[in-house]
C-alpha cells in the first residue's frame, strides 16, 4: 500500500554554492530507489520576487509521490539528511526549510496560503499553524524561515497558467569554472523552437540566457510549455561539458502568478506586486545611473513608476509618455526611502490610451499658404510674402502625430523576472487539468522511468 507524501523544500541555497533545486535532483533519484512512485513532475514555485530577505531566485520545490507505507519514515529521514548535507548551512540568509503534507488531497486554505506568499507578505507563524492543523511535520534549519515556501510549494499545485524547465546539472570538478557550451547553437534553437521555448536568449544584446552565472550547479535551464519541448530544445543545443544529470520541472515561471490587481493607487502596499491602471501626472524623468521616472495617478492617489537601466530600449517607449496618458502598469512594489517616495518598478506596461499630440502655431496664409506673422498680441497677423493682413485672425492648433502607439511593452528578456510572463507567452496561457502526460514521464526524472 502506497501513501501520498508532498515534500516541500525552500530557502537551501545561497549566492556562494547550492541550489534548491539541485537538491530536488537528487532527492528524485533517492525517492525513486527507495520504491516512491511521482504524481507530478517535482514542481519550482517561484515566490513573491520582492521580499526584501528571499535566497537568490526565491524559488520552492515540491515532490509529490507516493511512497510504500512501511517505508515513509525513512524517506522522509533521506530528505531531511540530504537537505542537511547540501544547504549551505553557513549562509547568514540560508534558513532551509522542508515540510512534508500527507493528504491525499491539497486543501483549500492550503492552496490560499500559496497564493499569499506569490503575492504577498507572510510570517512564519501562519506557517506553523497550518502545518499543525494539517499534520503535516517541518524541519527548520536554524530560524526556520525557509519553511514558509516550503509549504507554499505543497500548496500550489499549479491548476493555472504553467510551464516547465528542464534544468541539467554540472558535475563537481566543473563547478565554479566558465560554463561550456556552442552559444550559437542556443540562438538556433531559439529560432527553431519558437512558441515552445521561450527567454532562451536576448537578441537586443546579443546574449544567451540558459546559463546562470556564478558557481551554483546549474549549467543550463531551458523553459518552455511543455516536457517534450524543453527536452528537445535542450537536445538541440551543443554542451561541451559533462552533464551530472538533469531534471524537468513543471513551474509558476512565466505566468505572472505573483501580480495582483489593484483597483485604485490607494492600495498598493511596499513589497506587493501589483498590476494597477492610473494617467500619467508626471512627465518621465531621465535620472542618473540612465533610470526613468515618471508619476501615475487615479482619484484615490500617485504613484511613482521607474524603468531602470537594465529595461534597455523599454526605456526609449517610457520616454515618449506624456500627461494624461492612460496606463496598465505591472511590477514589484519598492517601498519608500529617504530619498524617493514609493514606486513600482516595471516589470511590463499596457499604454491603454494616448492623449493627442497638439501643437499651436500661426495661421497659414489663404493665398500664398505660407505661414504668417504676429503682428503683436491681439493685432492679427500679416503675409511676408504677399502683405495679405487679417485682424481677426487667431493661433491655430494642429495634432501632431505620438511616437509611440497604444498595446502592451515588455522589457527584454534579459531584464524578466523568474515569474514575469514574457510577450512570447501571451495567449498559450494552459489549464493543469490533473494529468500529467504520461508519455513524458521517463523524460521528467534524469531519465528514471516512473508512471503515476
Ligand atoms: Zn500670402
Amino acid at each position: 500500500m502506497r501513501l501520498p507524501l508532498h515534500i516541500g523544500l525552500d530557502d537551501t541555497d545561497s549566492t556562494l554554492m547550492g541550489c534548491t533545486t539541485y537538491i530536488a535532483s537528487l532527492l528524485v533519484e533517492k525517492l525513486a530507489d527507495r520504491d516512491g512512485v511521482f504524481l507530478d513532475y517535482p514542481n519550482l514555485i517561484r515566490l513573491n520576487p520582492n521580499i526584501p530577505w528571499k535566497t537568490r531566485g526565491n524559488g520552492a520545490v515540491c515532490l509529490r509521490i507516493r511512497m510504500p507505507e512501511d517505508r515513509i519514515d525513512e524517506a522522509m529521514e533521506g530528505v531531511v539528511e540530504t537537505v542537511e548535507a547540501n544547504s549551505d548551512l553557513d549562509c547568514g540568509k540560508t534558513d532551509p526549510g522542508i515540510v512534508f503534507f500527507p493528504g491525499e488531497r491539497i486543501p483549500k486554505e492550503l492552496s490560499d496560503f500559496s497564493k499569499r506568499v506569490e503575492q504577498d507578505v507572510v510570517g512564519k507563524h501562519e506557517a506553523l499553524e497550518l502545518v499543525r492543523r494539517f499534520n503535516a511535520e517541518a524541519f527548520a534549519f536554524k530560524d526556520g524561515r525557509g519553511i514558509i515556501g516550503a509549504l507554499a510549494a505543497i500548496g500550489e499545485t499549479l491548476v493555472g497558467d504553467h510551464t516547465y524547465e528542464l534544468i541539467a546539472y554540472r558535475v563537481e570538478r566543473n563547478r565554479g569554472t566558465p560554463r561550456r557550451l556552442d552559444e550559437a547553437s542556443v540562438f538556433r534553437m531559439d529560432k527553431v523552437m519558437k512558441g515552445l521555448t521561450f527567454n532562451n536568449v536576448d537578441y537586443e544584446k546579443r546574449g544567451v540566457l540558459v546559463t546562470p552565472r556564478g558557481p551554483d550547479p546549474v549549467l543550463l535551464g531551458i523553459r518552455g510549455e511543455s516536457p517534450w519541448a524543453v527536452k528537445m530544445a535542450c537536445g538541440l543545443v551543443k554542451v561541451q561539458e559533462e552533464v551530472e544529470r538533469w531534471v524537468v520541472f513543471r513551474t509558476n515561471q512565466g505566468t505572472d502568478a505573483h501580480l495582483r490587481r489593484r483597483e485604485r493607487i490607494s492600495q498598493i502596499k511596499p513589497y506587493r506586486p501589483v498590476i494597477t491602471v492610473g494617467s500619467l501626472s508626471r512627465k518621465p524623468k531621465s535620472i542618473p545611473g540612465r533610470h526613468v521616472i515618471f508619476t501615475i495617478g487615479d482619484d484615490s492617489g500617485q504613484i511613482d513608476c521607474a524603468a531602470y537601466e537594465p529595461t534597455g530600449r523599454f526605456r526609449n517607449i517610457v520616454r515618449e509618455l506624456t500627461i494624461g496618458d492612460l496606463l496598465e502598469v505591472y511590477g514589484g512594489v519598492r517601498p519608500a526611502s529617504e530619498r524617493n517616495p514609493m514606486t513600482i518598478n516595471l516589470e511590463k506596461m499596457r499604454i491603454i490610451s494616448l492623449v493627442p499630440k497638439v501643437s499651436t502655431g500661426n495661421p497659414v496664409c489663404k493665398f500664398c499658404g505660407k505661414r504668417m506673422e504676429s503682428m503683436g498680441r491681439g493685432k492679427g497677423f500679416r503675409c511676408k510674402r504677399c502683405g495679405l493682413r487679417e485682424r481677426k485672425a487667431e493661433k491655430v492648433h494642429f495634432q501632431m502625430k505620438r511616437d509611440v502607439s497604444e498595446g502592451l511593452y515588455i522589457p527584454p528578456p534579459r531584464a524578466n523576472r523568474h515569474l514575469t510572463k514574457p510577450l512570447s507567452r501571451y495567449g498559450l496561457e494552459k489549464k493543469f487539468e490533473g494529468r500529467v502526460p504520461l508519455e513524458f514521464w521517463n523524460l521528467g526524472l534524469n531519465g528514471i522511468s516512473i508512471s503515476p
